[in-house]
């Protein structure tokens, strides 16, 4: 749509095929029917790409000002949210796209709905689409028919083996900006919680991706921004072993919470209630239980988080040290902290 836009904007003759019904199929669910349009972070190594130079020198040509502008030109207000994403200050998808068809018949581009184009020819006297029964040709193609990704909305990957035969070449097609399934019996507690996180992939010791952003625990693994940006470096791992390495703290939010702990250790506030400062429900309990008894006393006074005036030492806890006096040294400590801890009543 944007190609042939543009395009007539020049004074091109321009005809529109898609196989759809209607345009912009695709554009109406995404961002959840919100329509993220760009980013405040929009720089070529953040794509996944063999050649990212080519990103910097395409988005010298048209970038992201450039887009908030076309947009504006066809009615479209954009705003961004605090961490930079950019959305239509209608918060509907359905309004880009009756914009972009509104813009496209004023610039008079002949939209060929429910015609989906079966062959692709290049001849001297030009391309020649095959299009249901007819023929048609054209001195310039543009071909923007999707991946494979959600066919149901149009885009299947038919037109790749054309492309092929006309001398370009077809890498494997890999899912990705998909959720990522994972073993997560150990997470089943957390279904549902949503909560920004830092997520690494790794294999071995090699990392081989970071993001930070919205991460979902779900039945069968884990959705949402945050693994979607890294799925297509599972998909093309088949059969490997990786890691997925969450950090449920991102940015300030691990600083924040020392600095609360540290101001409010001494009070007889439950650990799980300071942790729930900065950590959805659900969290809380589920890292204390995944963290063994030990976190459920205060290290240094040995005082339970659970129940105020109690304190835990030795071998009570589950603190296991090799022979050679570790575990006599770890009772000593640990009575001792809470000898020294423990609170006195005046
Ligand atoms: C659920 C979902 C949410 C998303 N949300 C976002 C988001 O918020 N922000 C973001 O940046 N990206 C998002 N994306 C990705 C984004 O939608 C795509 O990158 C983008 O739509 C690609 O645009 P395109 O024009 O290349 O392909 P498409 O949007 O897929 O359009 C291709 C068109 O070509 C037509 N077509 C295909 N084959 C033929 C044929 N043989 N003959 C005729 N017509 C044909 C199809 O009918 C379709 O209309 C999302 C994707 C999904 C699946």
């Amino acid at each position: 749509m944007m190609a042939a836009l543009q395009a007539a904007w020049r004074g091109v003759p321009v005809t529109l095929f898609d196989a759809n019904p209607g345009l912009g199929r695709k554009l109406l669910v995404t961002g959840s029917g919100r329509c993220n349009l760009t980013n405040q972070g929009i720089a070529p190594d953040r794509y996944v790409c063999d050649q990212p130079e080519l990103l910097a020198r395409l988005f010298a040509r048209f970038g992201r000002e450039d887009l908030i502008h076309t947009l504006e030109k066809i009615g479209i207000l954009v705003h961004p949210t605090p961490d930079g994403w950019y959305y239509p200050c209608s918060e509907s998808a359905a309004t880009v796209v009756d914009a972009f068809a509104a813009a496209l018949v004023q610039a008079g581009v002949e939209l060929r709905m429910e015609s989906r184009v079966t062959g692709l020819q290049h001849s001297r006297a030009g391309f020649i689409l095959q299009v249901g029964e007819a023929e048609w040709i054209c001195n310039s193609l543009v071909v923007a028919a999707g991946g494979q990704a959600y066919p149901t909305l149009g885009s299947r990957g038919d037109l790749y083996p054309q492309l092929e035969r006309l001398g370009h070449t077809l890498r494997p097609a890999h899912p990705a900006l998909a959720p990522v399934v994972a073993d997560v019996r150990s997470f089943h507690k957390l279904q549902g919680v949503r909560l920004d996180a830092v997520a690494q992939i790794w294999q071995a010791k090699t990392l081989l991706g970071q993001t930070t952003g919205n991460l979902i625990f779900t039945q069968w693994g884990f959705n949402g921004p945050a693994v979607m940006d890294l799925s297509h470096l599972v998909s093309t791992r088949a059969g490997k072993n990786l890691t997925l390495v969450l950090n449920l703290l991102p940015g300030e939010m691990e600083l924040r919470l020392r600095q609360l702990l540290a101001q409010k250790r001494r009070e007889p506030i439950p650990l799980r209630v300071l942790l729930g400062a900065v950590l959805p429900p659900k969290v809380p309990a589920w890292v204390l239980a995944a963290a063994n008894p030990l976190a459920e006393v205060n290290p240094e006074t040995m005082e339970s988080n659970m129940v105020p005036g109690l304190y835990l030492a030795g071998e009570t806890l589950d603190v296991i040290g090799p022979c050679g006096g570790f575990n006599l040294q770890f009772a000593f400590s640990s009575g001792a902290a809470a000898g020294l801890g423990c609170r006195v009543r005046a």
